[in-house]
């Protein structure tokens, strides 16, 4: 598997010489309901041992998905914005939670999303916020931690391990989508060079290594060449000897 990520797997040779560690999660987005596409995802995780972590979208959640995580130890549900409805005008990103709405409006739906899943998940149901789109209003992440989270996720290495008082963040890092073409993989060799980049960073005390190197999957829109590409960079973490899954709460004291 180290064929296909030359630059991270010589990059992860040097971690392993010099005896470094680096913590690992996965984040999924949107699911909903039980599907094959699901199926598959738990497959992979278990076949690795992974920790999933599942950003579940509150409204349309269904009762079916909390029975299928039931038996599932090593499945954790984060809230995934509320409805995953676009509020932003058409000419600009799309967002559920940007800068078009109230705040106090965009808060009411979190806790909402919040509680709807505790209902369904129970303590499966994790207190970390991901955004839909990974956007949300600074002003409305000053006010998570009021609303019982101690994590937000979105995408991009953090600059700062506190994205508000009482509220970590726990970014992704690696998403092999390819959004604005066809939703097919990324250019793999691209892939291989974003990982090499960001664990180097790491490395050189240029990064954040407290931060879990987070991969971020979309299991409902995955093609053969997304799913292949997800299987090797388990595979290559797997075969590195120095990472180590973990949960985006680890370091909540
Ligand atoms: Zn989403």
């Amino acid at each position: 598997m180290t064929a296909r990520f030359p630059a991270a797997a010589a990059e992860l040779e040097q971690w392993r010489d010099q005896g470094r560690t680096l913590p690992v999660w996965w984040r999924d987005d949107d699911a909903i309901e039980p599907t094959p596409a699901l199926e598959r995802l738990l497959q992979a995780a278990a076949g690795f041992g992974a920790p999933l972590h599942l950003a579940v979208i509150p409204k349309p959640a269904t009762s079916g998905l909390a029975d299928r995580l039931r038996t599932e130890n090593a499945v954790c549900v984060l809230t995934h914005g509320w409805r995953h409805a676009n509020h932003a005008p058409t000419d600009r990103k799309k967002a559920e939670f940007g800068a078009d709405r109230p705040v106090a409006s965009m808060l009411e739906d979190i806790e909402a999303g919040r509680r709807r899943l505790a209902g369904l998940f129970g303590s499966r149901a994790l207190p970390v916020f991901t955004p839909p789109w990974n956007r949300i209003a600074p002003e409305l992440v000053e006010k998570l931690a009021g609303a019982g989270f101690k994590v937000i996720s979105t995408f991009m290495p953090r600059v700062s391990r506190f994205a508000a008082t009482g509220l970590l963040r726990v970014n992704t890092h690696l998403d092999p989508i390819a959004w604005k073409s066809a939703r097919g993989l990324l250019d793999p060799a691209q892939l291989d060079a974003q990982v090499a980049h960001e664990l180097t960073a790491r490395r050189l005390g240029q990064a954040d290594n407290a931060e879990p190197y987070g991969l971020l999957t979309h299991h409902l829109v995955h093609t053969e060449p997304v799913w292949a590409f997800t299987q090797a960079f388990l595979a290559l973490l797997a075969q590195s000897g120095v990472a180590t899954w973990t949960s985006p709460l680890h370091e909540v004291g």
